[in-house]
């Protein structure tokens, strides 16, 4: 596209030149536009949009067409010099003040600031505490304020940050300096507390749809965690990044050296590692190709490395929306990607136990067991997981046709029987013999096995031991997982003891009807996932030359990023390198064409792109 097709005085033009002239993009994406429309022209914005959707954009770009530096809040102080690098290399003028900086670099920033010289600035939330840098801001000349992260104010929320609730004041500070919120938080309720609590009386909302279509979302029952992961990576994911979330510290250090015992490169990522190790982690994992980092939550917010293949699960998340955030961290860069959770039985008993035990009062135990049992339910669906995702974040959809449900359909069948039966014994316990037991011996009755524990007790004396022979231990798990899921049994305590809830007698006394899932044989679908996808998905469906050029490219990318210090992905996008392998371009101007490629780039990168293609 020629720059003379656009009116110069025209800002909405101006904005797709920009689009254009420094990001190397064709055109909007979405409500990107009509989001920048609304900031240029002024005016607040409140944008929820997913991992991935494209929020960067909505708050760069206006900076660049009004005048004066834009300011972004950001509590992301470890990935500021990664943002900023990013920009740089698009020829955007970018710098950053936080906490990490010595007094000569703060003052050099702050110049550049005074002097026009920035087009961005980054800012932790905590600076603004300082009179110092509110002065600073006064001083300068300011075109928008854009409060990333923005979900960070909600104090219900679990990335609360105190200092964000500073930021309603920055409207009052500056009247006439337009503010757009962003976040990839999708609950009403976050929603209306980020308006509210940041002062957005008069902002425009934007929601977008939060549907990750490129993302296949796939429940399996946990049976050996690890090797069902390792079994994962290998068929599906040689050689790709990905994040591997745990529970615990402990099994986040167990879980990277089972993998790097088995030959997949991982690191570890917890609180209870130091700062520099952390820092050295997350670094290695942004800037290599295909390493693993395993990690506790503490890991992943603001990450934005687009090539992330594979976001696994070996532990049941808390709730529905952390867990669509962390799987949300897979795939940012539209190619196909994969979400894998692993479920067990014992993860609800651990959850259960947590939520009894944990601090703060009954109403807040409860909504922690609401987003529980949400994520129980996500798990035992027999529908597209997809369209109950969405659902869950009040947005309708059709079944997806990328998710295990879809793929693989379970059945569904009357447990009605098999419900009884299994409640009826933990009733007979609870009230013939005042005893709570777990799931282990409540099985082992019902299969009629003769164990020590059984003759100890003289279950083998009950009326219900023996009943359940047409069930194997596994399935009996599986009625006891979706018994939990529909709130017809319960666990509590250290050893996941079951209990009735009100809603077992309805079963027990026939009036209800219970539906289950049945797991579809897993042999068919694992065969028939590693048949399909041998191969890197980032080369998956690239023609066998473009594949060998493409990885040359890659090499090209990895030493130049190594010589420059910086990832892999600043310099180009994957998906980039693959329209460079299949279009082959032969001339800068037929490079400059390629999505991802604007002028900065291809003036500091495009010989060395057409000496890497001709070697
Ligand atoms: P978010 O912050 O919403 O997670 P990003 O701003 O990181 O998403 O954008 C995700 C990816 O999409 C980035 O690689 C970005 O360069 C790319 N992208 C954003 N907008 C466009 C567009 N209009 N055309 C092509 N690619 C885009
Ligand atoms: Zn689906």
């Amino acid at each position: 596209m020629a720059a003379a097709e656009f009116p110069e005085d025209d800002p909405a033009s101006e904005a797709a030149q920009v689009l254009h002239r420094v990001f190397g993009y064709d055109s909007f994406r979405g409500q990107q536009q009509e989001i920048i429309d609304t900031v240029v022209a002024g005016g607040d914005a409140l944008v929820l949009m997913p991992t991935g959707g494209g929020k960067s954009l909505c708050y760069q770009i206006p900076a660049l067409v009004r005048s004066g530096v834009g300011v972004v809040i950001s509590p992301l102080i470890a990935l500021m010099q990664d943002q900023v690098d990013a920009l740089t290399a698009l020829g955007v003028r970018a710098g950053f003040l936080n906490s990490t900086q010595d007094f000569d670099q703060r003052r050099e920033v702050e110049r550049a600031f005074l002097s026009g010289e920035l087009d961005l600035l980054y800012l932790a939330p905590e600076r603004l505490r300082v009179e110092a840098t509110t002065r600073l801001l006064d001083q300068g000349k300011i075109s928008l304020f854009a409060i990333d992260e923005a979900h960070c104010v909600s104090q219900w929320g679990h990335d609360f940050r105190p200092d964000y609730l500073m930021l309603s004041q920055l409207h009052e500070r500056w009247p006439d300096v337009p503010r757009i919120a962003l976040t990839a938080t999708a609950t009403e309720a976050t929603h209306r507390e980020i308006a509210t609590r940041l002062n957005l009386t008069e902002a425009k909302h934007f929601v977008a749809s939060f549907d990750r279509p490129n993302i296949q979302y796939r429940i399996v029952p946990k049976d050996n965690p690890q090797r069902q992961l390792l079994d994962l990576l290998r068929t599906e994911h040689a050689g790709d990044a990905g994040i591997v979330y745990c529970l615990s510290r402990n099994s986040v250090e167990k879980t990277a050296t089972f993998l790097t015992q088995n030959g997949i490169e991982a690191v570890p990522y917890h609180a209870g590692l130091d700062s520099r190790t952390r820092a050295k982690n997350q670094s290695r994992f942004l800037r290599e190709d295909g390493l693993v980092v395993v990690a506790t939550i503490a890991f992943g917010m603001g990450i934005d490395k687009p090539d992330v293949r594979f976001v696994a699960h070996l532990d049941l998340p808390k709730s529905v929306e952390g867990y669509y955030q962390e799987t949300g961290r897979a795939g940012r860069d539209g190619l196909p990607s994969t979400a894998w959770l692993a479920y067990g039985l014992q993860d609800v008993v651990q959850q259960r136990k947590m939520i009894d035990t944990s601090e703060g009062d009954a109403a807040h135990r409860r909504r922690l067991g609401t987003h529980l049992d949400a994520m129980l339910a996500l798990c035992e669906t027999v529908q597209c997981r997809r369209m109950q995702l969405l659902a869950y974040f009040g947005q309708t959809g059709e079944a997806c046709g990328n998710c295990d449900t879809c793929l693989t359909p379970p059945e569904s069948w009357d447990g009605t029987i098999p419900a009884q039966k299994l409640l009826s014994t933990v009733y007979r316990l609870q009230h013939e013999r005042n005893q709570k037991f777990g799931a282990g011996q409540v099985i082992d009755i019902l299969l009629g096995k003769p164990t020590e524990k059984v003759k100890q007790f003289r279950h083998d004396e009950l009326t219900v031991f023996g009943i359940g022979t047409e069930l194997k231990d596994t399935e009996w798990r599986g009625v006891i997982r979706q018994l939990l899921a529909q709130r017809l049994l319960t666990v509590e305590g250290d050893y996941g003891t079951l209990l009735l809830t009100d809603d077992s007698a309805e079963v027990l006394g026939r009036r209800r009807e219970v539906m289950m899932r049945r797991e579809p044989e897993r042999v068919g679908r694992s065969s028939r996932s590693s048949s399909a996808s041998k191969k890197k998905t980032a080369v998956a469906d690239l023609a066998p030359e473009a594949v060998e050029v493409f990885e040359r490219l890659r090499n090209w990318r990895a030493a130049t990023a190594k010589e420059q210090g910086v990832p892999a992905y600043v310099i180009f996008h994957d998906a980039t390198l693959r329209q460079i392998a299949t279009e082959l371009p032969g001339t800068l101007a037929e490079l400059g064409t390629i999505s991802g490629v604007g002028e900065n780039k291809l003036a500091k990168y495009g010989e060395g792109v057409l000496e890497a293609l001709v070697a």
